[in-house]
């Protein structure tokens, strides 16, 4: 069987901890590795390495270490099949999806090529008599990130990236599912030229999630995942002292309005819902159309639409529009909400609960599934259940529509389809949530701007990726220095202003 360590101090290391997790090929069922589950000793020692190594990047300057991104950029350009193969196999997603997953981290690797001008600080002079005041922006020092399954390569680089070209160590934690690429882009982060220890790479499960919570070197933590996880750590965080921010599950919303074009909604709703077997934090997984003839013509564009879906491995090329879901246990918690949607009395129109792929029978495949009229009490719409499963909520009037994505307790993404630029832009105003699209169904911002969700799909104060990266990723320091230091004032004991 093969196993899967840790990549400390530049390269790959085998666990000590005698404890592992298996790692799945969700397509057949097979466990096709096992993972090395971190200890908290080993844990702690690749930090105080970290720690050490961390000195001297801190102290590259910004350029260089922009120069190592650069590089990271063409790396990953040239590595792409290979990773998107990896990532597939442990994973399940559709190759094209993978390499999207790729293509979406390597964007914010390419944005942090312009660190050294995110770096610059803020100079006064003059600021009082002989006196100049200026702020600089310093690392954190070791910063950690703890990744979830659903985009094993985009996510870790959306952390790794700004960290480490704010001149951060960085241990990276990746989910013990798909521990494969973030692997890879840990030695393909020293080939373009990360000094060693610079960039830990522990695989583990709760307990060196713990030892990173509780780590005292440790300054800083990027967690995504899901919400409850995601406050847990936020609180264990910051009571520990570090800086944390923490991006947890969602239920997206889209209304589509009477006057949407129902096709282009039809089309967005089968890519946003049913897209990598809907395990993606952006799905759409509420349709909420607003008019009772909106609601018959939208479900009869659906229906055909979902009902053509092609399910399968990742291997069968672009035959494929979405493939497993990452493990048995996966499965069966969708499966028993379709349950439970169908008992509380929501209508099941499309029913995937069948489904089975010849050849493939242990796979943990779900067939697609559409529900209409659930309402807010069902707990097929109170829970996020990460399947290809898509729930329509009937709205008469679009402040009941607005309402609805306004009172569910996740603020993730959301959209609107309409025609109408008072209706569009009304709704942006007016949602709270993070991330909005205007006919636009997964709105993910590119990596200039930042991403993140409201309510209990955020915790902290900072977004990932974009400028929020570099503040998160820092601390400011401010001076306020007198040159010549000759000037004779006198003591005074009074807090008294600049003159
Ligand atoms: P998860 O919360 O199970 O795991 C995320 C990370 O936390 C993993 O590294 C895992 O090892 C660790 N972890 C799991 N249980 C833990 C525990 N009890 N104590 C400490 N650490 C623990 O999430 P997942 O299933 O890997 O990912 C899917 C979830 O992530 C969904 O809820 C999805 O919406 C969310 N997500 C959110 C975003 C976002 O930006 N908001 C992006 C992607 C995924």
């Amino acid at each position: 069987m093969k196993e899967i360590g840790h990549w400390i101090n530049g390269k790959m290391v085998a666990g000590t901890s005698g404890k592992f997790a298996d790692v799945f090929n969700p397509a057949t069922g097979e466990v096709q590795a096992r993972v090395a589950l971190a200890s908290v000793a080993e844990l702690d020692a690749a930090v105080a390495d970290a720690a050490i190594a961390q000195v001297k990047w801190g102290a590259t300057n910004p350029q260089r270490r922009a120069r190592v991104m650069m590089e990271m950029v063409r790396l990953l350009n040239r590595d792409m099949d290979a990773l998107a193969e990896a990532l597939s196999s442990e994973h399940g997603k559709t190759i094209p999806d993978a390499k999207g997953d790729i293509q979406r981290g390597l964007e914010v690797i390419e944005y942090c090529i312009g660190a050294p001008q995110m770096l610059k600080g803020e100079f006064t002079d003059s600021a009082g008599p002989g006196i100049d005041m200026y702020s600089m922006r310093q690392p954190l020092g070791v910063a950690a990130g703890i990744t979830p399954f659903n985009f094993p390569a985009m996510i870790p680089m959306w952390k790794m990236g700004p960290a480490l070209a704010c001149g951060n160590a960085f241990i990276l934690k990746p989910s013990e599912r798909a521990p494969t690429v973030p692997l890879m882009l840990a030695a393909l982060m020293k080939e373009a030229g990360l000094p060693d220890g610079v960039l830990q790479v522990i695989n583990g499960d709760k307990v060196s999630v713990d030892a990173i919570l509780d780590n005292p070197t440790i300054a800083g933590i990027g967690f995504v995942g899901s919400t409850p996880i995601a406050e847990y750590i936020y609180g264990r965080g910051c009571s520990n002292g570090k800086r944390v921010q923490c991006f947890g599950g969602a239920k997206n919303h889209m209304i589509i309005m009477p006057d949407a074009d129902l096709d282009l909604a039809a089309d967005a709703l089968v890519g946003a819902g049913y897209g990598a077997a809907g395990e993606r934090c952006m799905a759409i997984s509420v349709a909420v159309p607003v008019g009772e003839e909106t609601a018959n013509a939208l479900i009869e564009k659906l229906i055909p639409r979902i009902e053509k879906l092609k399910v399968g491995p990742y291997t069968s090329g672009n035959d494929v529009d979405y493939g497993p879901v990452v493990t048995a246990a996966a499965k069966a918690n969708i499966l028993r909400l379709v349950e439970s949607g169908v008992a509380d009395g929501a209508k099941l129109v499309v029913d995937g609960r069948g489904f089975k792929l010849q050849g493939y029978e242990d796979g943990f495949f779900v067939g697609p599934h559409l529900f209409d009229h659930v309402t807010t009490d069902m707990e097929i719409y109170r829970k996020e259940i990460f399947g290809p499963v898509l729930s329509v909520m009937r709205a008469t009037t679009y402040e009941e529509a607005l309402g609805y994505a306004m009172d569910n307790e996740y603020g993730n993404g959301t959209a609107i389809y309409t025609r109408d630029g008072d209706t569009a832009r009304d709704f942006a105003n007016r949602i709270n949530v993070g991330m909005i699209g205007i006919n636009v169904p997964i709105p993910v911002p590119l990596a200039y701007h930042t991403f993140g969700g409201w309510k209990k799909s955020s915790f902290g104060d900072l977004n990932q990726h974009g400028p929020d990266s570099f503040r998160f990723y820092t601390r400011t320091k401010t001076i306020t220095a007198r040159w010549p230091s000759g000037i004779k004032e006198g003591a005074s004991l009074n807090f008294k202003p600049m003159e």
